[in-house]
């Protein structure tokens, strides 16, 4: 008797495992193969108008940079900033929106669009200087709230697009 019971008990924990298994993996496959959800577009939308404000706030003026999201970023960077030919073009990663969305909305827009700010001051000339002191400032300027380089990740990219983006 006690056996049964014990035999049904781990077969309903299995059950629950694989349905948590399954709701997840549907989750993350729908995330994937689905434009960003509404609700991301938002609070993006939302932060870079606080950025703006900071902005305004900061260095008296506002300059919008288009934002990109794409799932074509290689690896596990979360953003990039492009400057090419002049067109200064910030990119997303998508696919770390799911897991790391506060870090790309506290961290990752202000941290990308000080680097744009910089190209547009023609402040920034070089990849290796991308996160100078210079470069701190502007992004806590621009309300980051964690103003720190990505550790051994590049990120600025000042040539042709290694990738396409869409
Ligand atoms: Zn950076």
């Amino acid at each position: 008797m006690l056996q049964k019971r014990l035999e049904l008990f781990f077969l309903s924990l299995i059950l629950v495992a694989v349905s948590i298994l399954g709701v997840n993996y549907y989750r993350s496959y729908s995330f994937k193969h689905n434009p960003l959800p509404n609700e991301y577009l938002q609070r993006i939308h939302n932060k870079e108008q606080d950025v703006l404000e900071h902005m305004q706030r900061n260095f008296g003026f506002r300059i919008e940079f288009p934002i990109i999201i794409t799932d074509k970023i290689p690896g596990r960077l979360y953003g990039l900033t492009s400057y090419e030919n002049g067109r200064i073009t910030i990119l997303l990663n998508k696919k770390v929106m799911q897991e790391s969305m506060d870090y790309m909305i506290e961290s990752v827009i202000p941290h990308e669009y000080a680097h744009a700010l910089l190209f547009y001051l023609h402040k920034n000339s070089n990849e290796k200087s991308g996160h100078s002191e210079l470069w701190k400032e502007t992004c806590q300027k621009l309300g980051g709230q964690d103003c720190r380089q990505y550790v051994d990740q590049q990120e600025i990219i000042l040539s042709k697009m290694p990738f396409k983006v869409q």
